[in-house]
Formats: structure tokens, C-alpha cells, sequence
């Protein structure tokens, strides 16, 4: 055993946890738990732990259903959410294994954004990530299930009494923050009953790894206040949507930040350009993963502070990419404004990292910034700006996806092949729905 498992089996004994839970994604980003007894743990570490990986989404055909879970022991944490006369489980994130050739498994969504991160660390970099998922609390029915009745009526920035959901967001906060969590800041969104809460950044795969945990803990916890968190991109027509905008920078080898370049008016350095270059370049095809949902097009739509073109701002937000403000050179960073908090974390970093390091391999140059609200142009004015608009939908999104070859290869065949099978799907199935908003339209006119 390594020093790192050893001080976990320490930990399991001195908590006396008595379940493990083995957690890795599927190809959806949903978080699958295999349960073992805390004492399998040095087995788990030493010979991982088996499963039938056929009957997870993405995974594989029956005939070569053999996975293997290896835990991460970096990733060992007790879980908030059990009361005290109840036994304390412990998680741990998983690479999954390949039993028959011993390798990395290639529909592993954690081993595909872990690829992306070996190409930047040949490059020289190592990628620094932070997310801002925004979310829903929502009432349940009587029976316990979800409806869209917001848990509170505040808005943005609100503070008690009319944000009655500060209470849960604290718990929420309590509960991330026992699983190690630094929480920076939480707030109520601009949204009746949204709200967002933002945590430290880390190294990408941590990142992608803190965003599952998070959307786990954010719904255990809303739930036992009867309340129901979705991270559902646009749960209410006609007020603003949930986003999961995604900070991004590149450090070297000896730990400066090489997207700083306080000579530049914008102080970002050629490689932040060219990264951010290569993510516009790329963004159609880059949407169909980090807006993986039907759902996730009603949120891109003009006028609720989510991106519809294609172009950067070091100002506004209406753009796919912003360029914060930063205290210090450390933080100089770009944030990636389309991405909703339904994607896979791991395939959505792995796909904005991919395009931007081709992005710096290729030299692209950004173009200007847009300083104005580009909701409020007209087609006319785009096309003068040599502005580009999002996919509208996720079928157009997905036929982006398949016509690049760089995202495809970042995400890898194997991965590219089952995602674009699973969505093409899932927008099929919806075309063929009749919505309400069709009956409430026409059932009677007609
Ligand atoms: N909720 C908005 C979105 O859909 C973002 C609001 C904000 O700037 O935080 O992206
Ligand atoms: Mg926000
Ligand atoms: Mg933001």
C-alpha cells in the first residue's frame, strides 16, 4: 500500500466507517456508487473491485463486461449526510480499469480528461479549473416528489427572510464544507428560488471530480429539508437558466500563470488568446458536450444573462467567454460562459482544454473583444462583427460535434461514438414529443 492508501484505511478506523462507496460517472456524468464494506477497503486498493460495467450507459457490450474499479485514495471522503445513529459511509472516485488488458478504460470519462491534462502537462502546463453551478430548490408534493414551485421568492444577492432557502444553502455549505470543500461564496441568483454556490478552484481532474460530489451533496441535502435541487439547465421558461460557467488558466512548470500578461490591454498573454481562440473556433462542436441536453437550448437564449454568439468580452455577459477581473497576476483566467451544470465536468473540461491547447498549438489570434450587449444586435451588425451564433439546438449541436475532428479526438472513438449514439437519440425521441405548449396551442384552435 502506498503512504496515501495506508492514511485512508487510518482514517476508515478512526471514523469508524462502516461502507465504502466506489464511486466513478458514466458517460451522462451521472455519479454510479458500487457499496463495499469499509473493510474491503485494502482489497479495493490492492486488487480493485470487480463490477459488470454492461449495464452502464456508455459503457460496454455484454461480452467484454468485465470493469475494475481502482480507487483514487486522494478522493477518500466520510459522507455528510448520515445521522449519528446511523453508520458512517465514506466514498472514494475510481479510475475503472479494462480487466482484460489491464489498461485504462477508454469509456471512462475521468481517463478522457485525464488524457487532455497529459497533453497539457506536454506542453509544459498544468490546467487550473473552477466552476460556478447555479441551481434550483424547488418544493416537493405531498408524495415527496419534485415539482417547479421555487422554494422561496427572493432574488439576486437577497437576504433573509425572503430568501427561506439561506437556511438549506447553509447546510448544503456545512455539508461540502465536511467533505473538504473551501467555500468561497453563496449566494441567491438573479432567479426566484436559484442559487449558486461557488468553491475553490483546484487542478482540472479535481475540479471534475468536486463538480459530481457537489451536485450528490447539493441534492442529498436539499432533500432531507423536503426540497428538491435540480441542476436542470432551464427549469422555468422565461426567467434566467442555470449555467455552470467554467473558469480556466494554464500554469507553467515553475507555478506563474501563463495566461497573465499585464503588458496586455486586457492583461491576458498570447497563449490565454490563442487558448481562447481555439474554444470560439471550436465552440459549436464543444457545446453538444458541455450542454448535453434538449433542455440545455432554452437556456441559451437572448436576454438571460446566458451566451447565444460566439465572441469574448472583457466586459460584458452576454459572451461565450469573459475575461473576469483579476486582483492579482495569479488569477488572471478566462471564463467559459456557456457550459450548464447537466454535462459530464469530466468530458466538458476535457473538451474546452482540448480546443484550447489547439488552440496555442495552432497560434490562433483572438479576435477583438465585443464591448457591447450583443443580445441587442441585429443580424446585420453580427455579420459585420464576423460574429457566429451557438447551435440552437442539441441536433445541430450534435452534427457540430461529429464534423470535428479535434473534439472527437479529445474525447476519444470510443466515448465519441456512444455520446453521439446517446444524444442523437435523446433528440430524436424529443422531436417526435407533442409538448403541452402544443396542446395548450392548438388543441382547441384547431
Ligand atoms: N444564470 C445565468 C446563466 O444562465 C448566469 C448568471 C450569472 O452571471 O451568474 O448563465
Ligand atoms: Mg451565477
Ligand atoms: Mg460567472
Amino acid at each position: 500500500l502506498t503512504s496515501e492508501e495506508q492514511a485512508v484505511l487510518d482514517e476508515i478506523e478512526e471514523k469508524d466507517v462502516d461502507f465504502l462507496r466506489l464511486q466513478f460517472t458514466d458517460i451522462l456524468g451521472t455519479v454510479k456508487n458500487v457499496a463495499v464494506p469499509a473493510r474491503q477497503a485494502e482489497k479495493a486498493f490492492t486488487e480493485g473491485i470487480y463490477f459488470d460495467g454492461s449495464s452502464i450507459e456508455g459503457f460496454v457490450r455484454i461480452q467484454e463486461s468485465d470493469m475494475r474499479l481502482k480507487p483514487d485514495p486522494e478522493t477518500f471522503a466520510v459522507l455528510p449526510w448520515r445521522t449519528d445513529d446511523q453508520a458512517a459511509a465514506g466514498r472514494m472516485i475510481c479510475d475503472v480499469i479494462n480487466t482484460s488488458t489491464g489498461e485504462p478504460f477508454e469509456g471512462d470519462p475521468r481517463y478522457v480528461l485525464k488524457q487532455a491534462i497529459d497533453r497539457a502537462n506536454k506542453m509544459g502546463y498544468t490546467v487550473n479549473a473552477a466552476p460556478e453551478p447555479e441551481f434550483f430548490l424547488f418544493e416537493e408534493d405531498e408524495d415527496g416528489y419534485a415539482t417547479t414551485e421555487t422554494a422561496d421568492h427572493g432574488g439576486y444577492f437577497d437576504l433573509a427572510p425572503k430568501d427561506l432557502a439561506s437556511d438549506v444553502r447553509r447546510d448544503i455549505i456545512y455539508g461540502l464544507e465536511n467533505m473538504g470543500f473551501e467555500i468561497e461564496a453563496s449566494h441567491h441568483e438573479v432567479a426566484q428560488g436559484q442559487h449558486e454556490i461557488n468553491f475553490e478552484y483546484d487542478d482540472a481532474l479535481s475540479t471534475a471530480d468536486n463538480v459530481g460530489t457537489f451536485r450528490t451533496v447539493v441534492r442529498a441535502i436539499a432533500a432531507q429539508h423536503d426540497q428538491h435541487a435540480t441542476f436542470m439547465p432551464k427549469p422555468i421558461p422565461k426567467i434566467n437558466g442555470s449555467g455552470m460557467h467554467t473558469h480556466i488558466s494554464l500554469m507553467t512548470e515553475d507555478g506563474e500563470n501563463a495566461f497573465h500578461d499585464e503588458s496586455d490591454e486586457f492583461d491576458l498573454s498570447d497563449t490565454a488568446h490563442s487558448f481562447l481562440a481555439g474554444i470560439l473556433e471550436h465552440a459549436p462542436a464543444i457545446t453538444a458536450v458541455t450542454n448535453p441536453t434538449v433542455n440545455s437550448y432554452k437556456r441559451l437564449v437572448p436576454g438571460y444573462e446566458a451566451p447565444v454568439y460566439v465572441a469574448w468580452s472583457d466586459r460584458n455577459r452576454s459572451a461565450l467567454i469573459r475575461k473576469p477581473a483579476a486582483r492579482i497576476p495569479a488569477a488572471s483566467r478566462i471564463e467559459a460562459r456557456f457550459p450548464d451544470p447537466s454535462c459530464n465536468p469530466y468530458l466538458a473540461l476535457a473538451a474546452l482544454i482540448t480546443a484550447g491547447l489547439e488552440g496555442i498549438e495552432k497560434d490562433l489570434d483572438a479576435p477583438d473583444p465585443v464591448r457591447e450587449n450583443i443580445y441587442e444586435f441585429d443580424e446585420e451588425k453580427r455579420e459585420e462583427y464576423g460574429i457566429e451564433t451557438l447551435p440552437s439546438n442539441l441536433g445541430e449541436a450534435v452534427d457540430a460535434l461529429e464534423e470535428d475532428e479535434v473534439i472527437l479526438d479529445g474525447l476519444g472513438p470510443h466515448i465519441s461514438e456512444k455520446f453521439v449514439e446517446a444524444k442523437t437519440q435523446e433528440f430524436e425521441e424529443y422531436l417526435v414529443d407533442v409538448s403541452q405548449w402544443e396542446i395548450d396551442r392548438y388543441l382547441e384552435t384547431y
